[in-house]
């Protein structure tokens, strides 16, 4: 209670260097009215001010989206990268298959042929890896260790091979978020929709997309699942959740910035 009344939440608000309105809030700052508060509440202060410094060293969280190829997790966190431009850091994957028209090497993946990928393996580069519609995919180490020594956090968009490999990591204690599809009918239209597999590819990512959705939506294989029927409630609801679990976060000292930048 009495660490709650030293905590100060500060709300501000500032314009970005492209005018648009950054709202700002800093659960972290340290105790403002110390000097009101009696001679024991101002040793506890202290206290709590050196236990919160020594836990903003722990970085935030990091999240892991999941969810069958065509689902909406690049469109959602596009969104989100977008809203909270200092918040999360992606961490880029590698994979053997080929780019995308528009995808560029080192920031969508580390496009790698399959024997540099194989002896990355070997020599003991990766957090997890998985083979997903012929392709091999995998997160290193140094992809997630770029983004957490920017303080920020971590976003992996990896497929449920590769969750099983990180969910009970100790070291990331990532948050895991599913991102479900109307139907598999509805996915199928999204996919065509988005022209950039061929049938034999859109057909492997069809047959894969069943046993996700029955592991995605298994009550207590995921923190959360947002369903994407309509894209402005699937992103409130995500970006809701995540905002949450950002505050609690810093209410127990990790520092973490929620600076919002407002569209209207
Ligand atoms: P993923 O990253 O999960 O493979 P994408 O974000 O690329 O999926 O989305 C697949 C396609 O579906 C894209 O063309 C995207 O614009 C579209 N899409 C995403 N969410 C919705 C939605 N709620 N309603 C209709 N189309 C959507
Ligand atoms: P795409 O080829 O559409 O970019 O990705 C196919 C699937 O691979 C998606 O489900 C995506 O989440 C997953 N994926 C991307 N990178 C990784 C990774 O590093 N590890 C794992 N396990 N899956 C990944």
């Amino acid at each position: 209670m009495l660490l709650n009344n030293v905590l100060c939440r500060t709300a501000a608000l500032r314009l970005s260097s492209k005018g648009k309105l950054i709202c700002q809030t800093d659960f972290t700052a340290a105790p403002r009215k110390q000097h009101l508060l009696p001679h024991n509440h101002r040793y506890l202060a202290k206290a709590f001010s050196s236990l919160n410094s020594s836990m903003v060293k722990q970085g935030p969280r990091p999240l892991v989206i999941c969810g069958p190829s065509g689902s909406g997790k690049s469109t959602l966190l596009k969104k989100l990268f977008k809203e909270f431009p200092d918040t999360f850091g992606f961490s880029v994957s590698h994979t053997t298959r080929k780019p995308r028209p528009g995808e560029e090497n080192g920031i969508h993946y580390h496009f790698v042929s399959v024997e540099e990928m194989q002896a990355a393996i070997e020599n003991g580069e990766f957090i997890e890896t998985a083979v997903f519609s012929g392709n091999m995919y995998g997160t290193s180490k140094k992809a997630v260790e770029n983004v957490q020594h920017q303080g920020k956090v971590c976003v992996l968009d990896i497929e449920i091979e590769g969750v099983k490999q990180i969910r009970n990591s100790e070291r990331l204690n990532p948050l895991l978020v599913f991102v479900n599809p109307p139907s598999i009918e509805e996915l199928e239209r999204r996919l065509r929709g988005r022209k950039t597999e061929t049938e034999e590819s859109l057909q492997k990512r069809l047959n894969t997309a069943r046993i996700e959705i029955e592991y995605g939506t298994t009550a207590g294989n995921f923190d959360v699942v947002v369903q994407n029927n309509n894209l402005k409630q699937a992103y409130e609801d995500l970006r809701n959740f995540i905002v949450r679990e950002l505050e609690s976060q810093q209410g127990q000292g990790i520092n973490v910035s929620l600076n919002r930048v407002c569209d209207e």
